[in-house]
């Protein structure tokens, strides 16, 4: 929805001069009062056109117009605007004030991050005034009705964040299949008054939800006529919502970028490869390992490219020869006469030849014991796959995609076709469920019909692009992506900033992909100072072997940046001296303030013009021109496991308040998506900034929780402050308040997580973000030195110092949604907030008043 607010433009009550943040708006004498549908909806309009409010109540938020008179936008009804509603034809609003009661359910195979959908589900729609029942055991749950149905509190879905699985429980359910037992729900349904249903689980689930909701008609019908329910009955509920969100560790669902619990299957698979890797190396063996995936080959290429396996097997591209063992064999034996001590070989569970036949673990592993005489051995994952406390990015998903469930419910209409909640290019989406389900089905038609090229281009466009980066990422013998001798490039790399997660595995993705193009490529030491001093290497493909898997920086890094801290003129010398055709910078906003200042000067020495860029690499997450740096996933995962342990200790503790300080520089991105992802009660973030009103409003809201808390199973509570959001403020100074006012309710502990945050092994996320961003780079150097390469030697002429000169050939390659996109700095320089260090506009913005809402901020509790 678009929606384009101006506030009373017209309006001159109040011509003075905006009042300031720190007061708090809502006390003004004079206020305007708007009625609005959806105020979540304004929330994210106000946010995405930058306009500051107070958020009050639940209900209500106040902003200032243009004129600076104060409007309160609210969702209560007073006699006004009922009476209004009724002369405007509304009719009476009885049915708008019944309340919804919306029933959710996991069903299928289970994946982690269920739980928050749970948790979101039934904290967003109570926020909402719905009533909320969980109904255990999938649609067995429903079938059987009584205690399987339960209705929701605040309290109920405590602690679900960390928890893996789902702990309303699923099953596969045979009876569901069946018209009587789909009667039998129905009237369960009915009888504890839920007209809407949301359904977590895959495409099975959902297709069985579809199914339900277009025969309800039909079965309220009979339960009608054979008296099971009332005419009035009948009458209230004779339409069902039905709302899917798919739960799926097979990331296998059409439609969607991502489904809930495939990257947490995905840290799992990492985890055991990792493991193995070390096993593997000592002993000099080849391992063959079977992950999951029936008919999607997601989990087993990400977890190639994450781990840097040799060779994987996927269901939608088999391999291109009919004889694939002999080259598989070929693969394994070259790499091993570089030096290799091991040889991963991954296989999706539903892999297959060209003919269909399936390639098989045991096998693979006769072919690599018998033809290379290699010492091998199967590793099944099976289903620890599935186990385990969901990451940072299935919590967030998991509970951005349940509000955007709840709100599709408060939506929904009759005719609109069941909804399923997707995630496309970072934006939560909503699709009719059935055509996801459909064009999912074509996907397993397609490879049944050998049409392999035809299931490639059904799956999302990134699966192809990552099928590229597993392909020109592994050491290949075979010249196939050799370029001309004219066009090859000597292409320098180097890293500043901060170590973040993902360095190194976009450094060995640049390093692999450069050398297969026939490109030489050098490690810098030690960012721009060593770049000064001529520390170049010549780097190779076993160089950077094991790279991708490993934290920090291998080439050293700092924060200089060329024209601030070192001179500029010896930059330009070395690039000369060096005869370096192509630079790869990555790293955070140094990084970022280094490409400003190469392109300032670049005019002024031959050798910067040559085409530059940027990979994002920071865990503050605050570089222009990308949703994602490479670090910012690690970092959230280590705030995860940290909150998660620190939450047990205040829970151990009772009654006590966590202040949790992070890291991000000016940027509060690891505070929101940490606070989403560790369900945390406050965050303070610098683009807020703390003041004493907030602070008295924090401790208000904490006394409000921990007098409503079961003295007994008191909840542990944390809040999240970013390092720099105030001098005064700090974590030590916010916890004594906390401490000194909670008095007998609450004590309060600091932890500084401090540069834990930076992580051990990088993220599988990070990993391939960095190795896609890295292949980026490289094809982004040649597309801007090919036609002056090919014009030099079409006239038998040296390539030119001078390669690129154009404003576009200095880019940041990043992530918008899940599409690479090189922005050039001049374009966006004008959306930089220099002196802050960050954009002036970040998407993350839009999760900020969802982490007050779950934590029940303003909400009544005492109807629980
Ligand atoms: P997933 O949802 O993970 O794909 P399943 O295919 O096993 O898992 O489906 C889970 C449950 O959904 C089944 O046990 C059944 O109760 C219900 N279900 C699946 N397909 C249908 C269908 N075509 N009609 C009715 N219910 C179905």
């Amino acid at each position: 929805m678009v929606l384009k607010i101006v506030l009373n433009p017209k309006a001159s009550l109040r011509q003075g001069t905006p009042l300031t943040t720190d007061k708090n708006w809502a006390l003004e004498d004079k206020l305007f009062v708007l009625n609005v549908q959806d105020l979540e909806a304004v929330k994210r309009a106000f946010t995405e056109q930058g306009i500051t409010y107070q958020d009050n109540s639940v209900s209500s938020i106040v902003a200032q117009d243009p004129n600076n008179n104060m409007i309160v936008l609210t969702t209560d009804l007073n006699p006004v605007s009922e009476q209004q509603h009724q002369q405007l034809g509304g009719g009476k609003l009885s049915s708008q004030k019944r309340k919804k009661k919306i029933g959710v359910l996991t069903s299928g195979g289970d994946a982690s991050g269920m739980n928050a959908c749970v948790r979101s589900v039934v904290l967003y729609g109570l926020s909402k005034g719905c009533d909320v029942y969980a109904v255990y055991e999938g649609y067995q749950g429903l079938v059987d009705g009584g205690d399987f149905i339960r209705k929701m509190d605040w309290r109920s879905v405590t602690g679900y964040l960390s928890i893996g699985g789902t702990s309303i429980g699923t099953a596969r359910c045979m009876p569901f299949k069946t018209r009587d037992g789909r009667l039998q729900a129905a009237e369960n349904l009915i009888k504890n008054g839920i007209d809407s249903l949301i359904v977590c689980g895959g495409d099975g689930s959902l297709t069985g939800a579809d199914l339900f909701r277009s025969e309800w008609d039909g079965l309220v019908g009979e339960l009608l006529k054979t008296g099971r329910i009332t005419s009035e009955e009948a009458t209230v509920f004779k339409h069902l919502t039905i709302v899917g969100l798919v739960g799926s560790i097979d990331n296998d669902m059409s439609s969607t970028d991502i489904t809930i619990g495939a990257v947490t299957s995905l840290h799992r698979i990492c985890e055991a490869v990792d493991s193995v890797d070390t096993t593997a190396l000592s002993h000099s063996r080849a391992f063959v390992i079977e992950v999951m995936g029936r008919h999607c080959g997601w989990l087993a290429l990400m977890a190639g490219i994450a781990t840097g396996a040799d060779f994987v097997f996927i269901p939608e591209q088999p391999p291109k020869d009919e004889d694939w063992e002999t080259a598989m064999c070929t693969v394994a034996r070259q790499h091993r006469e570089l030096g290799k001590r091991k040889t991963i070989i991954i296989v999706a569970e539903g892999a297959l030849d060209r003919n269909l036949k399936p390639i098989k673990v045991d096998h693979i592993k006769d072919v690599l014991s018998d033809r290379l005489g290699l010492d091998t051995r199967v590793t099944i994952l099976g289903h620890t796959q599935r186990g385990g406390s969901p990451c940072a990015f299935d919590r967030i998903l998991g509970t951005v995609q349940s509000v955007a469930a709840v709100d599709a419910v408060l939506a929904s209409t009759p005719d609109k076709p069941s909804p399923m909640i997707g995630m496309n290019n970072n934006q939560v989406t909503t699709k009719p469920l059935m055509d996801a389900v459909k064009l999912t089905h074509e996907v397993a038609n397609a490879i049944e019909s050998q049409n392999f090229d035809k299931a490639l281009e059904l799956r999302d466009p990134q699966f192809l692009d990552e099928l590229k980066v597993f392909n020109v990422t592994t050491i290949l013998h075979d010249n196939s992506i050799l370029l001309p001798e004219h066009q090859r490039l000597r292409i320098a790399i180097l890293h500043i900033g901060a170590p973040a997660g993902g360095m190194n595995s976009a450094t060995r993705a640049a390093v692999r992909y450069a050398l297969n193009r026939g490109h030489t490529i050098y490690g810098v030491s030690n960012g721009f100072s060593g770049l000064v001093r001529g520390c170049f290497e010549k780097l190779n493909a076993m160089d950077v072997d094991g790279w991708i898997t490993c934290g920090g920086s291998y080439l050293g890094t700092n924060r200089a940046v060329p024209g601030k801290d070192v001179d500029m003129g010896m930059v330009a010398c070395q690039l000369q001296k060096n005869n370096i055709q192509a630079l790869l910078l990555v790293g955070g906003f140094e990084a970022y303030a280094s490409l400003v200042e190469l392109n300032k000067v670049r005019r002024e020495y031959p050798s910067l013009c040559i085409p530059m860029s940027l990979i994002p690499a920071t865990v503050s997450n605050n570089v222009p021109g990308t949703d994602f740096s490479l670090g910012c996933d690690t970092s959230l995962n280590v705030i995860v496991s940290s909150c998660d342990a620190i939450v047990q200790s205040a829970q151990s503790s009772r009654r006590r308040v966590f202040v949790i300080e992070v890291q991000g520089g000016r940027s509060g991105f690891l505070a929101v998506e940490g606070g989403l992802a560790v369900g945390a009660c406050a965050i303070y973030i610098p683009e807020e900034g703390i003041n004493l009103p907030r602070l008295q409003g924090d401790v208000e809201f904490l006394k409000s929780l921990y007098d409503t808390d079961n003295p007994q199973k008191s909840e542990g509570r944390v809040i999240l402050r970013t390092e720099s959001v105030s001098k005064t403020y700090t974590t030590e100074v916010i916890s004594k308040i906390l401490e000194d006012e909670g008095g007998a309710r609450f004590d309060s502990r600091t932890a500084v997580l401090g540069h834990i945050q930076q992580g051990n092994a990088p993220s599988p996320l990070d990993r391939i973000r960095g190795s896609r961003l890295a292949t980026h780079s490289v094809d982004f150097f040649e597309n801007h030195t090919r036609d002056v390469l090919d014009q030099a030697h079409s006239k038998k002429q040296d390539a030119p110092m001078e390669l690129c000169k154009q404003d576009d050939s200095i880019a940041v390659i990043g992530l918008c949604g899940v599409e690479v996109k090189a922005s050039p700095i001049q374009e966006l320089l004008p959306l930089t907030d220099m002196k802050n260090r960050k954009p002036y506009q970040d998407w993350w913005h839009r999760d900020r008043s969802l982490v007050d809402t779950l934590a029940g901020r303003s909400h009544s509790r005492c109807t629980e």
